[in-house]
């Protein structure tokens, strides 16, 4: 895809959320925002927003979840889901925090990375949003299945994905991009059934382009399949079944 495409699918998605939040998970501070990004892995943020306040009374900095207990600190997390893993992944990553960061979550993508259980999606989420620092796009599973569907990259991989992402935008709107295409995956091109019959990206869209022919069959075989309002019987149709 061309730069100037991607940048008017880019407008058309900015006129269509014009309220985008500052985060979809909800934290008080830079160390809340680390261990919630971790959690939201495989989860729900509405799930992850609804288990940190407990996790967070209990452990509210890196000092603390680092000398917690491991079963309490699953049993907490665990509507989370994977939550054996994540609870050793956020104890350790506290524990490295305390040991090489001076309890402090560090600013930059590189040393975030190098903190267990840290990826580039949480590096570039927690640098983004706690720190107002962009070195990346954020690659979470909506701004990877948009951005193959849409064709900003034909890439399996994420990190191949945020190479053409990074190629094909400019870094101002790198953050911006991503809630835009997060709101859009969960209101419009949902993984299931995308709705492109009320996408306003669908002309510029090359999922659409590709499957218009077959998106327009199935809208027909469903109208034929869709159940009938009984005929009215008139006098012809009386006659012939006798009565
Ligand atoms: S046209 Fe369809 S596939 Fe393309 S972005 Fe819209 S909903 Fe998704």
């Amino acid at each position: 895809m061309e730069s100037i495409t991607a940048l008017k699918i880019y407008n058309i998605l900015k006129i269509e959320y014009p309220d985008i939040p500052r985060s979809f998970l909800e934290f008080k501070n830079c160390y809340q925002l680390l261990i919630a990004v971790i959690l939201s892995a495989q989860c729900t943020d509405k799930m992850v927003n609804i288990v940190t306040p407990k996790l967070f009374a209990a452990y509210p900095d890196a000092q603390s979840l680092a000398s917690g207990n491991l079963d309490d600190i699953m049993s907490i997390i665990k509507p989370t889901g994977f939550f054996q893993n994540k609870a050793k992944s956020i104890k350790n990553c506290a524990a490295v925090l305390v040991e090489k960061f001076d309890s402090k979550v560090p600013q930059t993508v590189a040393e975030l990375i190098s903190l267990p259980g840290v990826g580039r999606k949480t590096a570039n989420v927690v640098t983004q949003i706690a720190f107002d620092k962009t070195e990346g796009v954020v690659i979470d599973t909506h701004v990877k299945r948009l951005s193959n569907r849409i064709g900003f990259s034909l890439h399996d991989d994420v990190d191949k994905i945020e190479t053409d992402l990074m190629k094909l935008f400019d870094i101002k709107l790198w953050k911006p991009l991503t809630f835009y295409l997060i709101l859009h995956g969960r209101n419009i091109c949902n993984a299931r059934k995308p709705d492109c019959d009320h996408c306003v990206l669908a002309a510029l869209c090359s999922y659409y382009a590709d499957n218009k022919g077959a998106l327009a069959a199935t809208d027909k075989a469903v109208q034929k399949t869709a159940v009938k309002p009984p005929l009215k019987k008139t006098r012809a149709t009386a006659k012939k079944a006798g009565k």
